[in-house]
Formats: C-alpha cells, structure tokens, sequence
C-alpha cells in the first residue's frame, strides 16, 4: 500500500515518528514495527543517531538509509564524545546515560523540523519510541501526540526489572559483597515474584547483581520502565502463547494495554516469506552471505550454529574454552565471533584448535542470523540468549544452549532452560568440556531430543500467531485504530 490511502491524499495521512535505541538489538525490532505502519499505511520518519547512521553508510551504502516514498531516515546526535573506533558496540551505560541526558533538545527540534509544512510530509501524528529512550515522552506530549513505547526485550525480563524494588525491600540485593556473586548465594530461591515462576536472584536482569547501592543502571531502568505507566500503549516483541501470563502481569502493574505483535520478524514480512527481501534493513555489520552457501552442503540439524549477538564481550580464556569445547564436540559448527568480541583486544585462537577444524568449522564476522537458524542443517544454537535471538530461534525451532551475558538475558535463559523447555544453561565460568558435554546431550541425547520437540511446538504456536488473522496481527490492526489513529 505504501503511499496509497484512497482519497485522503498526502495530506492527510498519519506519520509516525519511530525511534530505537541505537544498538541492533532494538533497531531491528523497531523497523519492523516501522515496516508494519509504513504498510498499513502510514509516513514513517525513523530515528537513528549519527553515529550509527554513518556507520549504516559505511557497511551498506547510502542506499540502506535511502528509505522509500513516505519511508525517511532522520538522525540525533548520541551525545557522546567522538570515538578513535566507529564500527564497534558503543558502551551501554554511556550510552543509556547520554541518551537520556541529551537527546530531548534535539529530538524535539527534529520533530519541529518535520511538522513544518514547507517539508511536504503530512505532520507528525505519533511517536513510537523505545521504552529505553524515554526522554522522547516529554516532546511528543507537549504536542499532544499518541505516544507508544516498544520494549524490545521479553515481558518476563520488564518484570524483573520492575521487581529490582522488591528484591531491595526483602533486603536480597543489592549484595553484601563480591563472594556473593560466586558463593551459590544467587541460587536463593525468590518466592512470590507477580507474573514470573521459579525465580532466583540470579534470573533477575544482571545489573541488580551489583554491590553498589548507586549502581548507574539499576536506577536507570526503574526510572525508564516506571515511566511506561504513562505511555499511550505499550508494544512488547512477544506473542500470547509465549508469554501472555507476564503480559496480564504488566498491565496489573498499572501499565497502559500492552500489545503483543511478534515475533516482529515473523509478523512484518512480506509475502513470498523471506526477510531477505525486504528492501530496507538496518544490521550494523555486513551479513556474510557465504554462511548460507556452506550451510546448504550440509546434513539436516547436523550444524552448531554460535553468535552471541552484537553486545557481549568475553575474555579471551572463554574465547579458547568455547573454541575447545567445539572442538571437542566432534561436530561441525557455523561460528560468528564479531571483530570486538573478545574485550579490548583482538581475538586471538590457539592454531591447533583453527587447524584441527579448518575442515568443519565455518568462522565468520556476522551473518544473516534469521536466514542461518532457519537453514535446515543447524540443528543446535549457542547464544547468549538476547531477546531477538531466543524469539528468533524459537520461530526456527532450534533448541539452545545458553550463555547468558548482561541485562535480560539471564532471565530469557531461565525461563528456556526451566519454563519452555528448549534450552541448557553453561556456567558464565565456561570450560570446554561443559561446551562439548553440551553440545552431546542436545545433538545426540534423549534431553536434547526433547527439547527439539519442544521447539518445534513453540515454532507452530510463533507461525500461528503471526499469520494473517493471528493474535499478533489482530493485535496491531487494534493499536493502530485504538491508539494510534485515535483523536485525543
Ligand atoms: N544478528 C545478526 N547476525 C549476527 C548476529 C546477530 O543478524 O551475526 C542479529 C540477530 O538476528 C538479532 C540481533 O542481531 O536480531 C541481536 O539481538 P539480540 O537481542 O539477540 O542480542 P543483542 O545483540 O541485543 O545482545
């Protein structure tokens, strides 16, 4: 549809105003749910920050933020100090921080800019902003816009983020010192938590594991998820079957409606089904391709497919022991390590290890991931369990092994591992024989062949509710006309 809406003309379109937070992990959600607009209708300006817009330029040309009739990029500064390095993760903290401190100024002028009638764009009639960058509420208020906020990660994880208060109040966080972290204390078990199961400290998002009382992020994402009670609508990347009992549990605490419109990748794709087709896609890193060609000479479920996302960093003593672990797991792997994987420092593999694989294993810097966990031949994922890559290969149905890094993915883990039964937890101290001992039990055990059962459901149910008519679906067809089409 596109610019097509009948007799109302340019003019009287609606234009939503879409802005993640500029790391991959929430850009991409949040172009779907551009895509979704843009199809249904809408002009859509989405918002990158300079630096990533640079860098969109630099790995995929001008064309990739060239957008399409009624579909434009417009950028913010970050706020943060020029870097030596351009093409690398921005730190977390300093970027929540400096987002928060700085992007209202200028995010209100970019909004000023497009409500200008000289422009030719319809004025803006909604911002769809990140619950992270929840400064924008501010500006989009002041002009009496709907105002929606996607959380990019799962409801089970916004929950334990909510619930950092009652840890604090039953005196279990933030910890008493740092044996805390190593001494099984984490294991405690956490009784009646609202809307989440079988919960211990340790499943809480990782920045209540802190023994500082003025931790920058604990505050932080209180403040920020707090701040959704005030919203227009929320919009969570899940869907009813996964997680629709967190979902109740967030609108009983005083949530506006919260719409579940995932798996977004799923939901936003155009048919023929191929997320490779769509014309605007926003990865940080050039996908390498070539996976794809070495995946297709290979036997069905039979690859280990390994990416921990675009944020987790490790040492490299845990670079080797995965290296060893896949080594020793006699298997063929599909290996993604990122160019700043390894903290600080290039990544450094043991020769024997590059040679002992060389006629097994694929290395590479960043792939296709959606195209690579839904290629026959992988049968196994190592992840770092990210919101996007446990949707992801839940709507693959590949089963996982887990290592959980930072922020929510500690939760995602526990809830695969415990809950929706696709997953096995590593140790954060990972040794090589728990990688390959891993690996064994999910290719070749009775374990692993239960969980490729599982997954398989959990494929049918994310299929079901991303089809035309599916609960997704319906769900956004309700948001668009309820919320963001509503008259004040
Ligand atoms: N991704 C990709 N290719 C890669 C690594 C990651 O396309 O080589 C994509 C992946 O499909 C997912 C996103 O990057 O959509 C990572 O998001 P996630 O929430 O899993 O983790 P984060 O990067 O935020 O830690």
């Amino acid at each position: 549809p596109g610019e097509s809406m009948g007799s109302l003309g340019a003019a009287g379109k609606p234009h939503a105003v879409c802005m993640p937070y500029p790391a991959q992990g929430h850009i991409t959600p949040m172009l779907n749910v551009a895509k979704l607009l843009h199809a249904r209708g809408f002009d859509v300006t989405f918002v990158n920050t300079e630096y990533n817009h640079a860098r969109l330029v630099r790995t995929r040309g001008e064309a990739a933020v060239a957008g399409a009739p009624g579909f434009r990029f417009a950028t913010i500064p970050d706020g943060l100090p020029p870097s030596d390095d351009d093409d690398v993760t921005q730190d977390i903290p300093s970027l929540c921080r400096s987002t928060k401190e700085t992007c209202l100024a200028p995010f209100r002028r970019l909004l000023a800019q497009l409500n200008d009638p000289a422009t030719g764009h319809p004025p803006v009639t909604c911002v769809v902003s990140d619950v992270v960058m929840g400064f924008s509420m501010a500006a989009a208020k002041e002009l009496g816009l709907p105002y929606v906020q996607l959380w990019t990660a799962s409801s089970i994880s916004y929950l334990g983020y909510r619930h950092y208060r009652l840890l604090m109040e039953r005196g279990l966080a933030p910890l008493k010192d740092v044996d805390q972290l190593t001494n099984g204390y984490l294991d405690t078990p956490v009784e009646d938590v609202p809307g989440l199961r079988n919960m211990r400290i340790k499943d809480f998002p990782s920045f209540i594991h802190t023994t500082n009382p003025e931790e920058y992020m604990v505050g932080y994402v209180i403040e920020e998820t707090e701040r959704c009670k005030d919203a227009s609508a929320i919009i969570v990347n899940s869907f009813g079957d996964l997680e629709g009992e967190a979902v109740a549990a967030m609108e009983a605490l005083g949530l506006p409606k919260v719409y579940t419109l995932g798996p977004l990748p799923l939901v936003a794709r155009k048919d023929p089904p191929s997320p490779r087709r769509s014309s605007i896609r926003l990865s940080l890193w050039k996908e390498q391709e070539e996976c794809l060609q070495w995946l297709d000479g290979k036997e069905a479920g039979s690859v280990v497919y390994v990416n921990f996302g675009s944020i987790t960093v490790m040492t490299n003593e845990q670079l080797v022991e995965f290296a060893w672990g896949l080594a020793n797991s006699g298997r063929e792997f599909l290996w993604i390590v990122r160019r700043d994987l390894v903290k600080g420092d290039t990544a450094v593999l043991p020769p024997e290890f590059l040679a002992e694989t060389a006629e097994r294993g694929l290395m590479a810097s960043w792939c296709p991931q959606q195209d690579v966990l839904n290629h026959p031949a992988v049968g196994a994922f190592l992840t770092h369990s990210g919101w996007n890559s446990t949707l992801e290969s839940l709507a693959a149905g590949v089963p996982v092994i887990s290592w959980p890094f930072f922020a929510d993915q500690q939760t995602n883990c526990r809830y695969q591992c415990n809950e929706w039964g696709v997953g096995m937890e590593i140790d954060s101290n990972v040794k090589r024989g728990a990688v390959a001992g891993l690996i064994a039990e999910l290719m070749e055990g009775q374990k692993g062949k239960e969980m490729r059962r599982k997954a398989e459901e959990w494929r049918e149910k994310a299929i079901r509710a991303a089809k035309p008519r599916g609960s997704s679906h319906r769900n956004f067809e309700e948001l668009v006309r309820h919320v963001l089409l509503a008259k004040e």
